[in-house]
């Protein structure tokens, strides 16, 4: 669903427009200052269309001043959003406060609503048209305790709300989490398929759907199902047609794609060759988990097993990060390590790490080795937030551009610090000029 960020000073009452909106009353959560909530999301809905509501404002911000506390919170909050809410106080005014989280607002290219709360009576809307100062276009009118204007508010926010929201969660699928079996031809795709799926008491069902349709299997591993994707592009073997590289790497695409996770088959007989890296690129391209399956490690003798510690070193060094197991499809030998393998790359793809935890984890990376000056200037982290997971991405707000190098220090730390085995992981930045 598309989110709505709620972003405003304290006591403008976001909370209970949210209360209004959502139709129902939430437990108020501890407040205290040290009590980190974190981000709360809504599920909410109008005329019919879902999207999800969030406030961030129990997050403490390691900012100077109330302002700059506040104004860094609706910054973390709009990071999430794809249309913000700016609720204002009608009856107060506009204070400093105000005009802090405004200035923030003006950079942000993204649909803004100006919500002018506390217009309980008609007769307060004059009021209102003080407000198109803050140049936020129009107000709207509302009284989050009455519930008077909220219908044209909604209407509104239907109006900018965008039909595919870059910032939802994505949806757990429901059913059994999904893998594809990738890799060059002969790397032995289809003998690890044949092994998983009929040696354990598994039922191997076909998915087919229409004959254009790729086709998944149900298999049972561990105690529980998996679903392989795109398994017909493995089963049936295509004849080698003028062209059909390039519709085996489509294939691939595609397996990747459709997949939550992927195993890439490496064929230990052989040196890892450039299109092994490509594939197991394209699956850190597209942001998928990813498990590394050495293959047919019953051909291996002491001489090819050194060689291959050494390609390794040279070739997979920026998939350190990757599980790796050790197999031999032709005799089933340690097929049973695959879904620890899976499962925790799953479980780092899935994480989630919270704005006030990442951001201790900044404090302490700032604090000890900051960014090399440049030029006379010290570019600064300010702060920073997870926007979404599946994968984990992050951005960083930041007082300049942050050096390659020291970009990649952070992700190093980034893993060091938690647990992101098997999955890749995103950093972006948003500079203030
Ligand atoms: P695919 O093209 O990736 O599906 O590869 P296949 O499963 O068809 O395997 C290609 C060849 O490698 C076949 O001759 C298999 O018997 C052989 N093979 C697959 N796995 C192993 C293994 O673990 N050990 C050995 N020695 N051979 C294997």
């Amino acid at each position: 669903d598309p989110v709505v960020a709620i972003v405003g000073r304290p006591n403008v009452g976001k909370s209970t427009i949210i209360n209004r909106i959502i139709g129902h009353r939430e437990a108020v959560v501890e407040d205290k200052p040290g009590v980190t909530r974190d981000r709360v999301s809504y599920k909410a809905e109008w005329a019919g269309k879902d999207f999800t509501l969030v406030d961030t404002g129990g997050w403490e911000a390691d900012a100077k001043g109330i302002d700059a506390q506040v104004a860094a919170q609706a910054e973390i909050a709009v990071a999430h959003a794809d249309v913000v809410l700016l609720v204002v106080d009608a009856i107060v005014g506009i204070s400093n406060t105000d005009e802090a989280i405004v200035r923030m607002l003006r950079r942000v290219k993204k649909p803004i609503l100006l919500v002018a709360n506390k217009v309980d009576a008609e007769h307060q809307e004059a009021e209102v048209h003080a407000l198109w100062s803050l140049g936020m276009g129009e107000p709207f009118p509302v009284s989050g305790v009455h519930g008077r204007g909220l219908a044209d508010l909604l209407d509104a926010l239907l109006k900018v709300i965008p039909e595919h929201s870059q910032y939802a969660e994505p949806e757990a699928l429901g059913g059994p989490r999904r893998i594809a079996l990738v890799g060059r031809p002969n790397v032995g795709k289809s003998s690890l398929l044949n092994k998983l799926a009929d040696e354990e008491r598994a039922v191997v069902n076909d998915l087919a759907g229409t004959t254009r349709d790729p086709v998944d299997e149900i298999v049972e591993l561990g105690d529980r199902p998996w679903r392989f994707v795109d398994t017909a592009g493995i089963r049936r073997r295509v004849h080698m047609a003028k062209g059909a590289d390039f519709y085996a790497s489509l294939r691939t695409q595609t397996a990747i794609e459709r997949s939550e996770v992927c195993v890439v088959l490496l064929d230990v007989s052989e040196p890892i060759s450039e299109q092994d890296v490509r594939i197991i690129q394209q699956v850190v391209d597209s942001g998928r988990a990813l498990v590394l399956a050495f293959n047919k490690w019953d051909t291996l003798d002491e001489e090819r097993r050194e060689l291959l510690e050494r390609e390794i070193d040279r070739d997979l060094a920026h998939v350190a990060w990757a599980p790796r197991v050790n197999i031999s499809a032709r005799t089933g030998w340690h097929k049973d390590k695959l879904v620890p393998a899976l499962e925790t790359a799953l479980e780092a793809w899935d994480s989630r790490i919270s704005t006030g935890r990442f951001n201790a984890f900044l404090g302490e990376i700032v604090a000890a080795h900051p960014h090399p000056l440049r030029g006379g200037k010290q570019p600064r982290i300010l702060f920073g937030t997870q926007v979404s997971s599946r994968p984990p991405k992050f951005v960083l707000f930041t007082t300049g551009f942050l050096d390659p190098g020291y970009r990649r220090f952070i992700v190093r730390r980034l893993r060091e610090t938690f647990d992101f085995t098997g999955t890749p992981i995103e950093i972006s930045m948003r500079v203030r000029e």
